[in-house]
């Protein structure tokens, strides 16, 4: 079969790999869709800081159908629609135990696609319990929500105690995830939402999709937002930064209010100083991580109930290089899904 696979730093090509047979506990997926995450980018420029062993297949947004059941998988039927959950946890420590996979105690960040192979291929093998049944839902649909969806969902729920009515919540970075924060902000609350992004394009989706109010990310946007949300130590209840470069965390550190949220979502590596006087009074910071198991079947409910809509460009896995290098160009409304 074929099989986009990252080999080396900024290289990944397109090989002829063995379909992988499934492993007991395994099922083998036929890939219905695999959604780029801009984590890959991360991945292709430095694969060794996060010391994944390469060469391995990329995706770890997937949705497909069983197509073969290892020895001892009960539960599964060749055909079944399914959502990869990507976070491979280690399974028995006290977090995964409590189902917060993604708070893993013994194992580093990794799962589907991210060290082990993952859905940019037309098979992909995973351990029977990552998987959650999609019923309906289209698989270009739900493969993107199993991270663009659900990372922003997670995000949301742990920031939830301050995005009540009345409250203003602003997203930095309105691509894969944010163009779902957006969504499932307007789905599960009544918060008002500022949007902020470099791109006109990224914007104008931001008002499409609920935002409020859509600005600019450059010099002026805390001061833009000031003026919305008032003088500190009043300011914006939430801030989930996309980007997390030091310029869009200068910009949550100088809006938020005293005892908000900074949810920093965005691997671009920046800093935020946290310590007295650099954050207002019980202002909380948080590094949310993709997302638990439990939350994953509630994006796919939002998902399927028509709140939520991905908005996706499709393109074949001949094409999986051509897609990445729209991600990395900034060229992209939403999600860019393969295809296999
Ligand atoms: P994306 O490329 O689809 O979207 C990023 C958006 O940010 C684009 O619209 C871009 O125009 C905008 N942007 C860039 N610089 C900006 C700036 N200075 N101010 C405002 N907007 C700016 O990326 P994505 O797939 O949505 O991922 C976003 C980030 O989240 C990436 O760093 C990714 O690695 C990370 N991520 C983290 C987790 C997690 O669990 N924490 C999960 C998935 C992705
Ligand atoms: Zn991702
Ligand atoms: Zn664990």
């Amino acid at each position: 079969m074929r099989a986009f696979r990252v080999t080396g730093p900024h290289t990944a090509t397109l090989e002829d790999v063995p379909t992988p047979e499934p492993l007991a506990g395994e099922v083998r997926l036929r890939v219905g869709a695999a959604g780029a995450c801009h984590s890959d980018l991360h991945i292709l420029d430095d694969p060794n800081a996060l010391g994944m062993p390469m060469p391995f297949t990329l995706g770890h947004e997937i949705a497909g159908w069983v197509d073969a059941t290892g020895p001892g998988v009960t539960g599964f039927s060749v055909g079944d629609a399914v959502a990869v959950y990507g976070i491979i946890g280690c399974g028995t420590c006290a977090s995964c135990l409590a189902g917060r996979d993604n708070e893993c105690r013994r194992v580093p960040p990794s799962g589907v696609g991210l060290g082990r192979d993952g859905g940019m291929a037309e098979f992909v093998s995973v351990p029977a319990r990552q998987l959650v049944p999609i019923g309906s839902l289209d698989v270009t649909q739900a493969a993107p929500l199993t991270d663009a969806g659900l990372t922003p969902y997670h995000a949301i729920t742990i920031t939830s105690r301050n995005l009540v009515p009345g409250s203003t919540c602003v997203v930095i970075g309105v691509g894969g995830l944010g163009h779902m924060a957006i969504q499932i902000l307007r789905a599960t609350t009544a918060t008002r939402i500022v949007a902020l992004d470099t791109r006109h394009e990224a914007l104008a989706l931001a008002r499409d999709l609920g935002a409020e109010h859509a600005f600019l990310s450059d010099a002026d946007a805390a001061g833009r937002i000031r003026d919305l949300v008032g003088p500190a130590p009043g300011g914006a209840e939430v801030v989930l930064d996309f980007v997390g470069s030091t310029p869009t965390l200068e910009i949550a550190r100088s809006v938020v209010m005293a005892g908000g949220d900074v949810g920093i979502v965005g691997l671009a590596g920046g800093t935020l100083p946290v310590s007295f006087g650099m954050l207002p009074m019980e202002a909380r910071v948080s590094i949310p991580f993709w997302g638990t198991k439990a939350e994953l079947a509630e994006v796919l409910a939002l998902g399927q109930s028509g709140r939520i809509t991905a908005h996706v460009e499709t393109f074949r896995l001949a094409d999986a290089a051509g897609a990445y290098d729209r991600l990395r160009r900034g060229d992209l409304r939403g999600r860019a899904v393969i295809i296999p």
